[in-house]
């Protein structure tokens, strides 16, 4: 994973501390676990997802432990779209002036058709998008959003070198062990541990997670590279035959991100991610748009993902254990709301804990953990499933099915449309929202 020095500068605050130097026994004293006082929580994980639910904890005066099992809190060098649900929880989090600092707010999202450039649906955002939602659409550095995050988190709460390597429900409390020997005990555990969740396998067995069918290049411009394209400060989506394309401008306009979708059959190689050759991602767009190709053209290095997701899950805690994040819902990035719904998760975490109710003075954890899943589940499986429809969607080959889908979008009765994308944009993740199909026991 490529680690974003601005990312560990501006998270040296949350890191000073919180080293393996912290040690278990401060993290266990620290912790409070099974005294009387505030519901003590561990989360395992300190990226978008563990960062947000740690923030949003605190804020409702849970007692919050970080365990990440990095030396440093960083992320990968790329974008991510920050649409106005997430936007909500994080301006709550007094992130807002952050965000307007490093985020791009773009004017509209523009579909395009891969060859000729051809507009097949704008949908406003920008002004619109804020008065309708109340809040903006940012496109973000990741390592700016991560900083911005970090930044809040008091000095203490973050252990890096604290790798999970196992969990203990014991019933009134549960305790984590970590690969440095250390072990803490909490009344709940979270596991915000992305795609390959230990904490995932411990509550309901291994599972692997399945390649999609689908690779990212991902890469980042310099923007004055490209000022003879004039590009507008919208958000662009390239679709075309087996493949689709995305740029957009991050950290303040600086920078134009970019993502270069293809299909493969087969995932190879060991690891996720590898540095990618941009001839080889070039070639994989020939004979599109020249746009396209001289984003790509201009990056001085590119690395390509493999994607993989997993099938939404029926339950997603068990006793005083739950999963937020990619842990639970890992989904394809076409909707763009992967890291969005792990925002939303610590929201609604924190939420259903501060209404915990308790049975003889007790705080009912495993109920306010089944509250979270009732009013979680049905919104991030929605979006797992229509992101893996996008792929189809997304890469038609040209001929009727694809002009159907044009003249679909054009009528503005596709999932990016200003209208349907309503239902993401205006939920509130800091109050508990049932869904009315929730149908959970
Ligand atoms: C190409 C691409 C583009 C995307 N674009 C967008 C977008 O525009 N908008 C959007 O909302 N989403 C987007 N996403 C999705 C988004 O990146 C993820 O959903 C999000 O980052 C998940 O965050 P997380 O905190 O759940 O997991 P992660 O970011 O994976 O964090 C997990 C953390 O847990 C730590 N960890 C793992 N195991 C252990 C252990 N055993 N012990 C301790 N620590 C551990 C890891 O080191 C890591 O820090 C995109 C994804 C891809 C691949």
């Amino acid at each position: 994973m490529a680690a974003h020095d601005a990312g560990r500068d501006a998270a040296h605050d949350a890191r000073r501390d919180a080293g393996p130097d912290a040690g278990p026994d401060a993290a266990r004293d620290a912790a409070g676990a099974g005294r009387a006082g505030p519901i003590s929580a561990g989360i395992v994980g300190g990226g978008i997802g563990g960062l947000t639910a740690a923030l949003s904890l605190l804020r409702r005066g849970i007692e919050v432990h970080v365990y990440e099992q990095a030396q440093a809190l960083g992320e990968v060098g790329a974008g991510v779209q920050v649409s106005p649900n997430a936007a909500r929880v994080l301006h709550g989090l007094g992130l807002a002036d952050e965000l307007a600092r490093t985020g791009v707010k773009p004017v509209a999202w523009h579909q395009r058709r891969w060859d000729d450039g051809r507009t097949l649906l704008r949908s406003p955002l920008a002004e619109p998008l804020e008065a309708t939602f109340g809040f903006p659409h940012y496109q973000m550095h990741r390592a700016d959003l991560l900083a911005a995050l970090a930044g809040e988190v008091p000095a203490g709460r973050v252990h890096l070198g604290h790798r999970l390597t196992g969990l203990t429900d014991h019933g009134d409390r549960v305790e984590a062990r970590f690969a440095n020997g250390a072990s803490v005990e909490v009344d709940l555990l979270v596991g915000a541990d992305g795609i390959r969740s230990l904490v995932r396998e411990e509550l309901f067995g291994p599972e692997h997670p399945r390649f999609t069918g689908c690779a990212a290049y991902r890469g980042l411009v310099p923007a004055e590279r490209l000022n003879a394209l004039g590009l507008e400060v919208t958000s662009q989506v390239w679709m075309g035959p087996g493949r689709h394309f995305v740029h957009y401008f991050v950290s303040g306009g600086r920078l134009v991100n970019f993502v270069a979708v293809i299909e493969q059959s087969t995932w190879t190689r060991e690891s996720w991610t590898d540095r990618g050759s941009v001839a080889d991602a070039l070639a994989a767009f020939a004979g599109w748009h020249p746009q396209v190709r001289a984003i790509i053209e201009a990056v001085d290095e590119t690395f390509i993902w493999a994607l993989f997701d997993r099938a939404p899950l029926e339950r997603w805690s068990a006793g005083r254990v739950t999963l937020l994040g990619d842990a639970c819902h890992p989904m394809l990035p076409f909707m763009a709301q992967g890291a969005a719904q792990a925002i939303e998760d610590g929201a609604t975490l924190a939420a259903c804990l501060a209404a915990c109710p308790s049975v003889a003075g007790v705080p009912d954890v495993a109920a306010a953990l089944r509250r979270y899943e009732m009013a979680r589940i049905p919104r991030a499986s929605r979006l797992q499933s229509m992101s893996a429809t996008n792929k189809t969607r997304f890469h038609l080959p040209d001929g009727s099915e694809q002009r159907e889908r044009d003249a679909r979008m054009a009528a503005g009765a596709t999932d990016w449309s200003f209208d349907a994308v309503a239902w993401i944009y205006e939920h509130d993740a800091t109050v508990v929202q049932p869904e009315p199909d929730a149908t959970l026991a």
